[in-house]
């Protein structure tokens, strides 16, 4: 067992900070105060060659392991996290899944411009009434000769209004779907130009507000069934495969945020004075700062535990679950007690705290919700949960030549 970081791993940490330090900090507090998504994100991203880390050299990815996309992801929360949600979302739930399930057109045409960075993958699941419970979705795809014909809305989307790409769950079959059968569910790449294709903003979002969140209207939209990823009835499967990548990335992100919030905390807490000395030297503060120690602590050791079964090509649905609740949850306490620390100065955006605190709530809702991963565990705690073998899983790392 060896618990240090290998070379590629600080190499990609220290891109990763001196990144998000140059080219995210600087104007983080007005775009999050203006809700605006920074048009330069993305293409200083791909210019840094963090959209295609953990993809392999033959698709133009840089080929780093699983292990240097959580890196990758702590470093760009720990500075906002609308740079991480970039990582979950284009890398995450979209490029890994069509590097599992994509035939080799689909990789050749799709991967390869979203690994190096010229295109942007994103995953639309949610819908206006459904959201934790996936086969409530409404959207479907109507096969019409060698084309399918996709109507729907989704909602809560994660780049909608910025990405190129986006993988769409919708009922290819209307028996199952009046039967709540999630077989009847399929998965499609739909492209931002086909025509019937229509996206927007979300605007007065809690948190996240330097981050593209938006909806993704599909009217009449025309896709070649070649689009088609995986099997015809063979969504609900992916969605959960795209999910648990997410999750990965979300419990990465969320251990950075915990250690921004130590950091800060710490800082305050050494300049501030009260009754005579420094905050610090009070013992319920130190509790609070201890809380933060100790929950960055566990939250990277289950992220990193994570992290090397992908490595071994295993499946890792209840690590994965289970590091995405604990980071999330650890995440919002360690962001409250932070707020706390500051006193009245937390509750203003003159330190950054209250955006920790802000944007900390949204994991525990995205990427499948705290009382989801809850369940989750009790269910594989209970013997009622078993992961069974899937058709896909991901490729180990270092990748196979074949994949
Ligand atoms: C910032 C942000 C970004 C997002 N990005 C994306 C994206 O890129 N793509 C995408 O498809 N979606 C995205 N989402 C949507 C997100 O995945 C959903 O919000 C999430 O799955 C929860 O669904 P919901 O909001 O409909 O809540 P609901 O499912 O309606 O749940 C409401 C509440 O009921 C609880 N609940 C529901 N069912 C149960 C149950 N069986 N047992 C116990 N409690 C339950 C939930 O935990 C929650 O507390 C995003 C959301 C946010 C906020």
């Amino acid at each position: 067992m060896n618990f240090e970081f290998s070379e590629d791993h600080l190499s990609v940490q220290k891109l990763c900070r001196e990144f998000a330090i140059k080219n995210v900090a600087p104007d983080l507090r007005e775009n999050d105060r203006a809700h605006k998504f920074a048009s330069g994100l993305l293409p200083g991203m791909a210019k840094a060659d963090i959209l295609g880390l953990c993809l392999p050299e033959k698709y133009g990815g840089a080929g780093m392991d699983y292990i240097s996309l959580g890196v990758a992801c702590e470093e760009l929360e720990y500075v906002d996290t609308s740079a991480r949600v970039v990582l979950s979302v284009h890398i995450g739930l979209n490029s890994l899944t069509l590097l599992s399930y994509g035939n080799d057109f689909q990789k050749e045409k799709y991967l390869k411009p979203q690994a190096q960075g010229e295109k942007i993958g994103s995953f639309g699941l949610t819908e206006p009434d459904a959201g934790s419970d996936v086969v409530g979705i409404r959207s479907t795809a109507i096969r019409k000769g060698n084309k399918y014909i996709l109507n729907g809305e989704k909602m809560w989307i994660s780049l909608a209004h910025v990405a190129d790409n986006f993988l769409i769950f919708a009922w290819t079959d209307l028996e199952k779907k009046n039967q709540r059968d999630h077989r009847g569910i399929t998965t499609f790449i739909v492209e931002r130009s086909f025509p019937g294709v229509t996206t927007g903003s979300i605007e007065g979002k809690l948190g996240v507000r330097a981050g593209n969140t938006g909806w993704i209207s599909l009217q009449d939209v025309e896709v070649p069934a070649e689009n088609m990823l995986g099997q015809v009835g063979e969504g609900f499967g992916i969605a959960m495969f795209c999910l648990e990548q997410g999750r990965y990335t979300v419990a990465a992100g969320s251990t950075g945020l915990i250690r921004a919030c130590l950091d800060a905390s710490v800082l305050y807490s050494r300049t501030r004075k009260s009754f005579g000395m420094s905050i610090g030297e009070h013992q319920l503060v130190k509790q609070m700062i201890a809380n933060m120690a100790a929950g960055h602590e566990y939250s990277r050791l289950l992220w990193l535990k994570a992290g090397w079964q992908r490595n071994q090509g295993n499946r890792s649905t209840r690590e994965t679950s289970l590091a995405k609740w604990i980071a999330c949850r650890e995440a919002e306490k360690a962001a409250a007690d932070a707020v706390q620390v500051h006193g009245a100065y937390g509750f203003s955006d003159e330190y950054p705290v209250e955006r920790y605190y802000r944007n900390a709530k949204g994991a525990s809702i995205y990427e499948g919700t705290r009382e989801i991963q809850t369940l989750m565990q009790a269910d594989y705690a209970l013997g009622l949960r078993k992961d069974k073998p899937r058709r896909c899983n991901l490729p180990p790392w270092p990748f196979p030549e074949n994949v």
